[in-house]
């Protein structure tokens, strides 16, 4: 407040105002900073600190769900997960829960193993099976401390120490432990299913390792003679349809584009609502084909044109009647499917278990339902190298042929058979190998099957009992569950969990239980499960098993591994369970994960916690959406819209990163790009200095002795902590209902509107001018470090960063001690403020500030008119007088002339009388006036007085002190008893 015309030789009284002082930063320097802050925790094992000094009887226990272990960089969306888990962990250890946090890491699976063989020279067969292990588990363990790093970046609190790893030993042997107890109880069983082959490399594909390449296939419309119309299982066949096809023989035509599956056809496949026509097409008699494919089964069949329809009849009528398999002695059932389209083909599909998967589960689904009693097999003739191999009813001319020469030993049979209508080939798209670059065919292999409808009802159950946020999610998971089919846990493949059973090399008879499990298990916890491919079967046997269908005693060890969804979906028990020291008791009180796991994890916990102790492992569970950039498109390198964390907490910290976690609704999709970045680095900025103002100006305050009491502070004083309770209630609602998007806007509003628009601005003039231990200043300051002590812990969940900060520029004897016997050494320690119905003002007296805050806007706008006309420079070089237009006479009253003046920033207020208006435009021109909703004229006067040149207000008490004649009364009291 210097004045340039201040004359040399005059007292500079700038020096003498109590101006801020502080050392806590105005910039957060964060790329320097949070990484030190983070330096300090770790010094002050702060998590282990703050955990220690809980209640263990009262846990809150947020199960980690484990990142895939295949990079060491982190994406946007693992950020957001890994912050909102961080949120609601902080949250609940600041509400007195012991709320440990243990992350953990998914370290089997596909996507290392196949990156690991993409570095390795020569290909995967360059190295053994071991070797390929040790490199995996390197690779994965690399990528742990990648991630780690990042998810320390964060700012995310755990136990770093002992995180949870799917890989290490002792996880391993537990999980298959757990598998032989599933196998114990029945809900394991082998059986075939169709899985991707690649016959050139002789394995099994997983659905990533497909690329998509031009092949030329063949098509063929193949007839199959109904054999009876007497259904298979109960459907309906109006009495007009059984008597029309009784009249002459009759065959449905499929289509197919691999004629070397005709051998394993047990059915086919018709939509219900979709027409059929029975027609006479030519040479091949009467045939049942789609309505709408008439015209082109025609064309193929050389008809000059379309023939007459006979007779139309819906698929529904079709169900159930069974044709003649064209060359093998063998039924071929109708089925119905929602698959079956009228785009291509004859609208009745060749199905073909043993080789799709579509097929496959249309077939067990109607084996489980209508075919109990005499059910379709599944029939997958061709061997690991796509040979034919020579089984029951495949013809002889086949055996030993290579599938794709046997599509034409198949036309020349069909031809024999007379069920050839039509052939030709056709170039399309079809899925390849990503090694062999050679198609890939489906093939049924035997497989381990987890059998869901044997507690499929229990899991349903317990869904109900589960807390979903959102609330839809419940919805989502039922129908997944309901609608499972069983769940395939082998895998062809080498970076896994061995699936520990055994074969009698004798009579191939499967060994697995709970007792073979344990001998395995004692190994693996010394070894880990890479021991599975480096001893043979008796190294784990030791001649303790005998086989129990013919007594022989050696046996072979199963080759394949399991799902890794089993790995992580187990880990309520080989980690909760395990750790219960640390992680207390099951169920766990929230699992937190994106919503494409109501598919995965949380489907996985369920399911095998339900098979283990009929119960789900989680009592809530919570998803968030995807992370889009801000125009709602996917992000997408070559859309060049990625946001890479690591960038943005480089450049502006990770607290900016996670108050925009905190400003999103996340139950939906979100989105972030650099607008919204740039935006919340201004406000994460304007909260910083709202702090700092309060850290400043409470300098030389002592919070032991000084404080004023509740009742001594002045209304406004009172009604800004009125506010800080109500804003302090509301977040507590909004984190205890996981709204944390609540937390941005209140805490937004309540710093930039509330304390620095309001409250700061109009109590500037009393911290700096009064005397530095007046009354006023000191229920100020009171007030100051009250709110500053809320706000340094309600920040904590989201930016534990600038809380710690805060905390550190915080002087030691001016630390509030929060309930605690010493003020903590990290705010972290700090408990959540209890402020819930404290500090509340009664209603009407609320009311009645804010009505004069209401009022205040009118007098803003009549000073704002007054000085456009440049009558005046700064408010405080006038005077306002206010007429109550109506019955608020009263009201304004009640309110002493020091707060109002404080309030409006002037140098004096009065208030007039309809009669003294007159009077008042004679005595002191008023330069502008403003009328206030029909309740106040407010008039804007020059202030009279002179201006004091230590506080700029115009006052009478200007030039009464010989001393100080150009100081006021109040800033003459300040410099002479200070
Ligand atoms: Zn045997
Ligand atoms: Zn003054």
């Amino acid at each position: 407040m210097s004045d340039a015309n201040t004359p040399s030789n005059e007292i500079n009284y700038k020096e003498t105002l109590h101006l801020p002082i502080t050392t806590f930063p105005m910039r957060a320097g964060a790329a320097t900073r949070e990484p030190e802050i983070q330096a300090f925790w770790q010094d002050q094992k702060v998590y282990q600190k703050t955990l220690d000094a809980r209640d263990k009887s009262h846990t809150f226990v947020l199960h980690d769900g484990p990142p895939y272990l295949s990079s060491d960089k982190i994406h946007i969306g693992t950020a957001l997960n890994k912050i909102l888990k961080d949120v609601v962990v902080r949250y609940k250890t600041q509400r007195g829960y012991y709320a440990p946090y243990v992350p953990g890491y998914d370290g089997h699976g596909l996507p290392i193993e196949a990156a690991v063989e993409k570095k390795i020279k020569g290909g995967r067969k360059a190295v053994s099976e071991l070797e390929l292990r040790e490199k995996c588990r390197e690779f994965a363990m690399s990528n742990l401390e990648g991630q780690e790093t990042n998810f320390k970046r964060l700012g995310v609190q755990a136990n770093w120490e002992a995180p949870y790893i799917t890989i290490d030993a002792k996880f391993e042997a537990r999980q298959i432990e757990l598998f032989a107890e599933m196998v114990d109880k029945g809900f394991v069983f082998k059986g075939l299913k169709p899985v991707y082959w690649c016959p050139i490399s002789e394995s099994a594909m997983a659905e990533a390792e497909i690329e998509y390449a031009d092949h030329e296939s063949h098509s063929i419309y193949v007839k199959f003679p109904l054999k009876t119309l007497d259904k298979a299982f109960d459907a309906p066949l109006s009495d007009e349809t059984r008597a029309i096809l009784s009249e002459y023989p009759v065959s449905l035509v499929i289509w197919t584009t691999t004629p070397w599956t005709m051998a394993s056809n047990v059915a086919m496949a018709v939509h219900e609502r979709v027409e059929y026509a029975l027609v006479e097409l030519g040479e091949h008699g009467r045939c049942i084909i789609a309505v709408d494919l008439l015209p082109t089964v025609a064309k193929h069949s050389g008809l000059e044109k379309t023939p007459d329809i006979l007779h139309r009849m819906t698929g529904k009528e079709l169900r159930g009647l069974e044709a003649r398999h064209p060359f093998i002695d063998r039924r071929s059932v109708v089925l119905s499917a929602d698959f079956v389209t009228t785009d291509a083909g004859t609208g009745i599909v060749h199905m073909a278990p043993g080789h799709g998967p579509d097929d496959f589960f249309a077939v067990q689904g109607f084996n489980r339902s209508e075919l109990k009693e005499n059910p379709l097999p599944v029939i997958s003739p061709v061997n690991g190298r796509g040979i034919f191999d020579d089984v029951d009813g495949i013809p002889e001319s086949v055996v030993g042929q290579f599938y794709e020469k046997a599509n034409w030993t198949f036309l020349e049979i069909l031809k024999e058979h007379n069920a050839l209508i039509s052939h030709n080939t056709f170039t399309h798209s079809f899925p390849h190998s990503w090694r062999s670059h050679s198609p890939v065919i489906y093939r049924a292999t035997d497989q381990w099957f987890i059998n869901v409808d044997a507690f499929r009802q229990t899991a349903l159950d317990e869904i109900k009992n589960v807390q979903w946020v959102p609330a839809r999610g419940e919805t989502r998971i039922t129908t997944m569950v309901a609608n499972r089919p069983e769940w395939c846990i082998s895998r062809q493949r080498t970076w896994g969990v061995p699936i520990p059973a055994f074969y009698c090399e004798n009579c191939g008879e499967v060994h697995l239980d709970s007792k073979v499990a344990s001998w395995v298990a004692d190994v693996f916890r010394e070894e880990s499960s890479d021991a599975w491919v480096k001893y043979d079967a008796d190294h784990f046997l030791k001649g303790r098993l005998t086989c129990k269908s013919c007594g022989h005693t050696s046996f072979t060890k199963e080759k394949d591994v399991m799902d890794v969804w089993f790995d992580s979906g187990v880990t309520h028990t080989t980690v909760i369970e395990e750790r219960s020291d640390e992680l207390g008791n099951l169920p766990a009180d929230l699992y937190l994960e994106g919503s494409d796991q109501h598919r995965g994890w949380f489907q996985s916990s369920l399911l095998t916690s339900v098979m283990l102790r009929n119960k789900a492992p989680y009592k809530a569970v919570l998803t968030h959406g995807f992370v889009l950039d801000e125009n709602g498109r996917k992000m997408s390198k070559s859309q060049g819209n990625v946001v890479d964390p690591n960038t943005v907490m480089r450049e502006l910290g990770a607290d900016v990163l996670r108050l925009w976690v905190a400003s999103v609704d996340y139950t939906s999709d979100v989105r972030l790009g650099a607008n919204t970045l740039k935006q919340l680095g201004e406000i994460y900025r304007k909260i910083r200095n709202t702090c700092r103002f309060m850290i400043g100006n409470i300098a030389g305050f002592d919070p032991h002795t000084q404080t004023v009491p509740y009742e001594q502070l002045s209304t406004l004083d009172r009604y800004v902590l009125h506010r800080m309770s109500i804003v302090g209630e509301a977040l507590t609602d909004a984190f205890e209902n996981y709204e944390f998007h609540k937390f941005y806007q209140l805490l937004q509003n309540f710093c930039v509107v509330e304390l620095s628009s309001l409250y700061f601005d109009v109590v500037k003039d009393v911290l700096y001018c009064n005397p530095k231990n007046d009354h006023k200043r000191l229920a100020i300051q009171t007030v100051l470090h009250q709110i500053l002590s809320v706000i340094s812990r309600i920040i904590i969940p989201v930016m534990p960063h600038m809380a710690e900060d805060i905390w550190s520029h915080w002087p030691e004897e001016q630390k509030p001690l929060f309930g605690l016997a010493a003020p903590p050494t990290s705010i972290i320690e700090a408990p959540w403020p209890d402020i819930d119905g404290c500090w509340r003002m009664l209603p009407e007296e609320a009311k009645s500030l804010e009505a004069l805050l209401a009022l205040r806007e009118g007098v803003n706008a009549a000073l704002e008119q007054a000085r456009s006309n440049d009558d005046i420079g700064s408010s405080l070089e006038a005077s306002i007088l206010i007429q109550p237009l109506s019955s608020s006479w009263n009201f304004l009253k009640q309110h002493s002339v020091d707060l109002l003046e404080m309030l409006f920033l002037v140098s004096g207020v009065g208030l007039v009388q309809g009669q003294d208006v007159q009077q008042l435009y004679g005595e002191h021109p008023v330069v502008a006036e403003h009328e206030l909703e029909g309740e106040y004229r407010i008039y804007v006067v020059k202030a009279s007085g002179d201006k004091c040149q230590r506080c700029w207000q115009y006052k009478e008490t200007v030039g009464a002190y010989h001393d100080h004649p150009s100081l006021c009364m109040r800033c003459h009291t300040a410099v002479t008893t200070s």
